[in-house]
Order: structure tokens, then C-alpha cells, then sequence
């Protein structure tokens, strides 16, 4: 109990723990899907609260650690042409590519900058007519909404050196992913609350159904999680496969109406290569035809780039939940966020990260078995 009073309601917490022992008679893996989750889980020793039957396996959902390298060397031979100014979020900066990242591109003299927002680049464009402006695009759904407004907006000022390099990427497709994935574990998943928030929780049902697993809506402080653990395994419990939304404060059935109108006008869907998992079909967006004239991809003729993964790297086994950072030979030791080798140790999202900033330095107990497919969901 030596986290619980960090917690902001530990009363509360304390009856979600009691909830979930009393419920739990049999060993049942758990997928979150966002690294936000993952943080907040691994900060506050939730997995180490809940009862031992219950395994939390930590899933894709941390936008930096999927981009693939082959997007982050096209970033970087962008940013470094001249005449550019490229932007990007803060936490892109020092995501290795193949031989340097975008802090060493700056320090040789490439005009990359940090901002909060697309919207600030799009200004940085109506400011500097005689600069190539480029916004590093990368996320779930909960970033493209803000993407899209600010390629609609380029398009209405009449700005033609504005464009975004796109890797958006979408969480339903990731999770077909992980199901289909020979040695999957997975028998339930925390769904992600700003990506429903966004997108609604249409996409789900038709998944929970069937994998015959529950999807709960989960938000991402301490109480949120325990509530969506506690929901997962109630429904496990009685074999049930349904979706659930524990993050009603935040996200209603039908989503955000005006992001999907602009995802829907400014993106169209697209197959996408994530970083150390590969490609999932249809699990991206990319700007469609009205606006392919804002791709960065397009306009500055990035094609034929050709990359290779340090082979030590086990970030794709992570990001699908097949094993835990502290599993990888080089955690701790070569790779460390100081010298980061894959995403996972780079992003403030990225479950290597998380288990080195929290000191989880060593690898986990086994578990409880894997209790078999036919005995999961015994009823419907
Ligand atoms: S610890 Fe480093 S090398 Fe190992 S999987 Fe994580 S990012 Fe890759």
C-alpha cells in the first residue's frame, strides 16, 4: 500500500482494490492501450496494488514510439534542407532516426523549432512568406483534429508554404493487431478516454464481440484506472465481452461531432508502418486529395528512404505487450533515456521510459498462466 496515499481519494481507492479482490478467482491479462495510462500506472504502483491474478500488459498506444523510422529520417533530411523551419512537439526531438535526431539536425544549423501547437506553425507560415514551414503531424485521433484545422486553415489564407508531414495513426486497426498476434495474451483492453473522447466508442463493439473481450473507456488518473480494472474484471469474471464507458466525464457515444468533421474533410485512411510492430492495414490517415498539395511528403520528394532498426532493440515485443521493458537486455544498461536506442526509452509516453523513470528495474515474477481462449468468455 506504500503508493495509495498519493492517490486523490484513497478511501476510494481502497474500496475499488477491496471491489476487484473480492471479484477476481482466476488469472486475467489486461491491456491498457494509451502510454499515459501506462505512466500513471506504473507511478502509482497500480499494478503492484492489484491483486496477483490481475497482469496490466502495456499496449501501442504512445504516439512518439510508433512512428516509424523510415517518418523520422524523412523529418530529419526535411528539416535539414535550407529554407525550411521545421516544427514539431517538444518530445519528437530526441527520437533516435537512423543516424541522429532532430536535436543534432538544429545543432548543425536546421531552423527546427518546438511548439505548443499546429496553430503556432501556421503562424510562424503567415509571418516568414519566404520560409518552407513543415509541422511534424504524428499522433492518434487526438491530435488530428488540431492537424486538420490547421491545413484547413493554410488553405483559407491562401498559404502555400505551410505543410504537415504526416503519421497519424488509429487505435481500432492496432487492436485487430494485437488479437491477430501469434502469443497474444490479451483478454481485455483499458481503451483509451481522449481517443474516445474524440472518436466515440463506435469503433469498439463490433471488436469486443469479436475477440470476446470487454473494451472499457478508461481516463487516466489513478481512480480512473482501478475503475476500468474493476469493470474488465467484473465482466471477465461473469464471461462477458461488452463495451463499458468508465470515462462518461469526458466521452460520450458519438464522440466529438466537429473533430470527426474535420478529420473526415482534411484526412482519408490509409495503411501505415508502426515502429517495430510493421504495417497494419488501414490503422493511418493521410491527408487526402483536396489538400495533398500541403504533404510535406510530396513536396519536398522524400521517397526511397531506406532504414534498419538497431537489431538489440526489443521495442516492437514491448509495444505489443508481449514482453516488459525490463526484459530487454539493453534496459538499464546500453539504453537508458540519456542514450535512448529505441522510442519507447525517448518518449515521456513510452513504457521503457516509464519503468526507468519509476526505478522498476527488474524484470517481472511470472504470472499465472494464460487461462486458455475456450475458457475465457464461457457465456454467449
Ligand atoms: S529498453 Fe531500449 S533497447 Fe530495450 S526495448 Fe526499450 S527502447 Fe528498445
Amino acid at each position: 500500500m506504500k503508493y495509495i496515499e498519493e492517490f486523490n481519494d484513497p478511501e476510494r481507492a481502497g474500496r475499488l482494490l477491496d471491489e476487484i479482490r473480492a471479484t477476481v478467482t482466476r488469472p486475467w491479462a489486461l491491456m491498457e492501450v494509451c502510454g499515459g495510462q501506462t505512466h500513471s500506472i506504473i507511478r502509482h504502483g497500480i499494478d503492484q496494488l492489484l491483486p496477483e491474478e490481475v497482469e496490466l500488459i502495456h499496449g501501442p498506444g504512445c504516439p512518439v514510439c510508433v512512428t516509424p523510422l523510415e517518418v523520422i529520417d524523412k523529418a530529419l533530411e526535411i528539416a535539414a534542407r535550407p529554407g525550411v523551419v521545421f516544427c514539431s512537439f517538444g518530445d519528437m526531438l530526441r527520437v533516435p532516426g537512423t543516424d541522429r535526431d532532430l536535436f543534432r539536425v538544429k545543432g548543425e544549423g536546421g531552423d527546427v523549432r518546438v511548439v505548443y501547437s499546429p496553430l503556432d506553425a501556421l503562424d510562424l507560415a503567415r509571418r516568414n512568406p519566404d520560409r518552407q514551414v513543415v509541422f511534424f503531424a504524428i499522433g492518434f485521433e487526438t491530435t488530428a483534429p488540431a492537424n486538420a484545422m490547421a491545413v484547413h486553415q493554410a488553405r483559407r489564407l491562401g498559404l502555400d508554404n505551410f505543410s504537415l508531414l504526416v503519421s497519424h495513426v488509429r487505435v481500432p486497426p492496432a487492436i485487430e493487431a494485437i488479437m491477430a498476434a501469434p502469443g497474444c495474451r490479451v483478454q481485455g483492453f483499458l481503451a483509451a478516454g481522449h481517443v474516445c473522447s474524440v472518436m466515440g466508442t463506435a469503433e469498439y463493439p463490433d471488436l469486443a464481440e469479436k475477440h470476446r473481450v470487454p473494451v472499457v473507456v478508461t481516463g487516466f488518473e489513478p481512480l480512473d484506472i482501478l475503475e476500468g480494472v474493476r469493470r474488465a474484471v467484473h465482466q471477465l469474471e461473469r464471461g462477458e465481452h461488452r463495451v463499458e464507458n468508465a470515462y462518461p466525464r469526458a466521452v460520450r457515444e458519438e464522440g466529438n461531432p466537429a473533430a470527426l468533421g474535420m478529420i473526415e474533410e482534411v484526412f482519408e485512411v490509409t495503411d501505415r508502418n508502426w515502429r517495430g510492430i510493421g504495417r497494419i492495414p488501414a490503422s493511418g490517415w493521410r491527408l487526402n486529395d483536396a489538400f495533398r498539395a500541403y504533404d510535406a511528403e510530396h513536396r519536398f520528394d522524400v521517397s526511397g528512404i531506406r532504414t534498419e532498426e538497431p537489431a538489440v532493440c526489443r521495442a516492437g515485443e514491448v509495444l505489443q505487450g508481449l514482453i516488459k521493458p525490463t526484459e530487454c537486455e539493453a534496459f538499464g544498461t546500453a539504453c537508458t533515456p540519456r542514450t535512448p536506442l529505441g522510442a519507447t526509452m525517448v518518449s515521456s509516453e513510452g513504457a521503457c521510459a516509464a519503468y526507468y523513470l519509476y526505478r522498476r528495474m527488474n524484470a517481472p515474477a511470472p504470472r499465472g498462466s494464460r487461462v486458455p481462449q475456450e475458457e475465457m468468455n464461457p457465456v454467449g
